[in-house]
């Protein structure tokens, strides 16, 4: 049976994209036999009726799955963040990352409008330094200019991505960008990010480059720390929680116990002190949070 990936659902049609292109498929046997519903992003096997239609048949085991926008099996998050307006805020940065690790997706932090940035990219170089050395990949580009676009279409190949930021850092702009004319053309629809609020709520993956997808809808957009668990914080700051396995005590919050390595390191300089700010107000946050009934 051919296999193909969700990449619009619409009005009960899935659009199915397989090795022969898009086969619109009706769910018709998945419902009863699995008692799942499809979501954009299911890889799924599908019985065609002919060239253009079909029905799917079975949805496959799910990575994971994002509610808003509704899509499974999301491999990265792209963090847009803008050099100014708004300025780059380190603190929002962080609370980011949190979400998108606690949800075991894999973050790529992208700061988009370095154009606008006259003073000289000092102080960003920096930040970007901090976060490489954390463990993360940091692309600085301009949907203006289109530099640094070039370093961020490899990290797209192979992969379903949604972005996520604040609005008014450049998202759309970002995707439009990155799209080829040629798709905008050919689809004959014009996707937004962030669309009106009264529109039909409907997500679809862009194809960009050979085998990239990309949400038209941005993810992440609740920022609340309303699942995590104090002890689960350390998990969601790889660079924290490596050096937590010297900490003296097992399940160390790296506040106020003693002998904590995590501490140590801050003070040496090999964790930025504001990254341990952050952590440490998401702590009290996450501890002052009303008990969920
Ligand atoms: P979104 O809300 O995150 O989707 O942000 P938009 O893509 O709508 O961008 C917000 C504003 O920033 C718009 O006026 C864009 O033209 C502008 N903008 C976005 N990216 C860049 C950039 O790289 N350079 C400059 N100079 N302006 C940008
Ligand atoms: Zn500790």
């Amino acid at each position: 049976m051919p296999e193909g990936k969700i990449i619009k659902a619409l009005s009960g049609f899935y659009y199915v994209l397989g090795k022969e292109g898009i086969i619109q498929c009706r769910g018709r046997g998945v419902f009863r036999k699995n008692k799942v519903t499809p979501l954009v992003g299911d890889e799924v096997s599908y019985q065609a009726e002919n060239e253009t239609d079909g029905y799917i048949m079975e949805v496959k085991e799910r990575k994971n799955e994002l509610v808003r926008p509704p899509i499974a099996n999301v491999d990265q998050a792209i963090l847009v963040f803008s050099a100014v307006e708004p300025d780059f805020s380190t603190a929002l940065l962080d609370r980011f990352l949190v979400l998108v690790e606690y949800n075991h997706i894999r973050p790529l932090i992208c700061i988009t409008k370095v154009d606008l940035l006259d003073g000289g990219i000092g102080k960003l170089e920096q930040y970007a330094a901090d976060y490489r050395n954390a463990g993360y990949e940091v692309i600085l580009a301009s949907s203006e200019t289109l530099e640094g676009l070039e370093d961020l279409y490899p990290y797209l190949e192979g992969k379903i991505s949604v972005f996520a930021g604040q609005s008014g850092v450049g998202k759309s702009s970002l995707l439009n960008a990155l799209r080829p004319e040629l798709e905008l053309k050919t689809s004959g629809i014009s996707h937004h990010l962030g669309r009106g609020r009264h529109t039909t709520r409907h997500v679809e993956l862009i194809k960009i480059g050979d085998s990239g997808l990309v949400a038209d809808t941005p993810g992440f957009s609740s920022l609340e720390f309303t699942e995590i668990e104090p002890t689960e914080l350390n998990f969601c700051f790889p660079d924290i929680e490596q050096i937590s396995e010297e900490c003296k005590f097992r399940g160390c919050l790296h506040v106020s116990e003693p002998k904590c390595a995590v501490k140590a390191a801050v003070e040496a300089g090999g964790i930025p002190e504001y990254r341990y700010e952050h952590y440490k107000d998401f702590l009290q946050e996450i501890k002052d949070r009303k008990p969920r009934y």
